[in-house]
């Protein structure tokens, strides 16, 4: 009995096998699926998944690669989409530099080898500005998330990649206020033990199967049941056999079955340890 705790079920890849998709988690064993939102949107048509399949539940809220097109202000719809029971967490709220403006910009420059030195200076120049905005844009609204995770006293779904320091900067703020889940977790076993230390967990993904995953895989091998949970951020990072393939919440089984082997223990005792760290860090039961 697995629980898949990062699916985006609300994805258009689901939409022509629905049904399959639900009907082969279940024949793996996982028998709870969570669907992550990614904007206000996103998240509403999570919150409609789970209030009408009742093994799937909603975690709301908007991803840092979405800040450009997001509003100013999403606490108040995502405070409101909260009142559904079926809303778990918040999230998956945080920090993403991995595309920045200034990034782009210099991959555009490469096409443009004509122009003139002049200009590209001032391209850079701006480019680093909008850098300083579409930073502050994501701080802000991870905080109104943070914010509102307070406020409903539920935990939060972590989106990091390439802005450890400021992530852990802006948690650092909140104290023990809020804890949050590391998804997707690819860092080193101090980064696991820091934020492990902060009072938040970690989860992992199809990456501890790669041939290229195993320094994750032994991360995964090296921390406390209890201290990491299990998941396929579906429809990417397809497990092995099936990488580079859409991915689904059936594939949870390969993800547990993998940390299983390396740490020398049963898929029984995996499922049992994370599927007790789930229950306990999302808020299935809000009634
Ligand atoms: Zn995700």
């Amino acid at each position: 009995m697995l629980i898949e705790t990062h699916a985006h079920l609300d994805y258009p890849d689901f939409a022509n096998d629905f049904d399959d998709v639900l009907r082969r988690a279940v024949e793996a064993g996982v028998t709870r699926i969570i669907t992550i939102g990614t904007s206000v949107e996103s998240s509403r048509r999570a919150v409609d998944l789970a209030e009408k399949y009742p093994n799937i539940f909603a975690v709301i809220g908007v991803h840092p690669s979405y800040a450009g097109e997001a509003a100013e202000d999403i606490i108040t719809p995502l405070r409101a989409l909260a009142k559904s029971k079926r809303v778990v967490a918040i999230g998956e709220a945080g920090l993403d530099y991995h595309r920045l403006p200034s990034v782009e910009a210099a991959k555009r420059k490469d096409v443009q080898v004509f122009n003139a030195l002049q200009s590209e200076t001032e391209e850079q120049v701006e480019a680093r500005i909008e850098d300083g905005a579409y930073k502050s844009k994501q701080a802000d609204l991870f905080e109104q998330q943070l914010d509102l995770a307070v406020e409903l006293r539920i935990n939060v779904v972590i989106h990091q990649r390439d802005a450890w320091y400021d992530t852990l900067e802006i948690l650092r703020g909140y104290g023990h206020q809020v804890s949050g889940v590391f998804h997707c977790f690819g860092g080193t076993r101090e980064q696991a033990e820091e934020v492990l230390a902060m009072g938040h967990l970690v989860s992992f993904t199809g990456i501890v199967t790669f041939k290229n995953g195993a320094s994750v895989r032994e991360v995964a091998a090296g921390l406390s049941l209890g201290e990491f949970m299990v998941e396929t951020d579906c429809p990417y990072l397809a497990p092995v056999p099936f990488r580079g393939k859409r991915c689904e919440p059936a594939h949870t089984r390969l993800v547990a079955e993998s940390i299983a082997s390396a740490r020398g223990i049963s898929l029984e005792e995996i499922a049992r340890a994370t599927t007790a760290t789930a229950e306990q860090f999302f808020r299935f039961n809000r009634a």
